[in-house]
Parts: structure tokens; C-alpha cells; sequence
């Protein structure tokens, strides 16, 4: 089962291979960590449950990046947000799939997944982004 995996940024981005996004659910206060910590910071719980977290949510704030790492320099310059998803967790991504101009507060977007590596730097890990759910 899911949950004898560690509750671990390791383990999150295992799910996002899978093509999941799982957030922790802590069993005693019921607050989502997203992503996920071995400890619940509410309660310090570490009685948790792995839950699958809405891939649809709305554009909280956002920032351009002009200057980036090296393994997302192609990319610049993006939009980086924080999405609240359906169920109030708040996770962090790059908006793609839609001009910069046309990035809003309040933007409904839906996540989704890379197929392919997009990086050779470390980690190795898969990645997600979100891009409009209602596109022009
Ligand atoms: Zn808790």
C-alpha cells in the first residue's frame, strides 16, 4: 500500500512519475500537507495518510522568472505560482502552455504531467506544472 512510503518530497515526486499527485493527510487533525512532511506542523502528528490531492485549482500569485537555474533556462522567462487546489492545499508549480501576459490571479489550472525528463541536472525527479484548464 501507499502508505509505507515515507512522507517525503521523495516520495511525492515518486507519485508524480505515476502520474499522482498525493499529499500527506494527517489521521488526527485532518490537515493536508502538501507537499508532504513526516510531521504534521499543526498538530505534530506524525500519524499520516496518503490522499490524492485535486489536479484543478486557482491561481493564487505568481512571479516571472527572467534569470533561472541552469536546468530551466530554456524555459525563461515563466511564470512560477502557487495554486490553491480544490480542497484549499496550496502547491507550488510553473504555469506553461499560455503566454505571459495572459497569466492571472485567479486563473483556474489544472496540473499536469512532463512525459518525458525535461532536465539532466539533479534531482532526477519528474515534474509537473500547471497550464490553463479552460485554454483559448
Ligand atoms: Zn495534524
Amino acid at each position: 500500500m501507499a502508505d509505507d512510503k515515507p512522507f517525503t518530497i521523495e516520495s511525492f515526486y515518486n507519485f508524480v512519475k505515476e502520474k499522482k499527485l498525493m499529499g500527506g493527510k494527517c489521521r488526527s487533525c485532518g490537515k493536508l500537507l502538501v507537499p508532504p512532511k513526516p510531521l504534521c506542523p499543526e498538530c505534530f502528528s506524525s500519524d499520516l495518510t496518503w490522499k490524492e490531492i485535486p489536479k484543478n485549482g486557482k491561481l493564487r500569485t505568481y512571479t516571472v522568472i527572467h534569470v533561472a537555474p541552469k536546468q530551466f533556462q530554456a524555459f525563461t522567462p515563466y511564470a512560477v505560482g502557487i495554486v490553491e487546489l480544490e480542497d484549499g492545499a496550496q502547491l507550488p508549480g510553473m504555469i506553461r502552455n499560455v503566454t505571459l501576459d495572459k497569466v492571472q490571479v485567479g486563473m483556474q489550472l489544472t496540473v499536469d504531467f512532463d512525459a518525458e525528463q525535461t532536465t539532466h541536472e539533479w534531482p532526477h525527479w519528474p515534474r509537473y506544472y500547471f497550464k490553463p484548464t479552460h485554454p483559448e
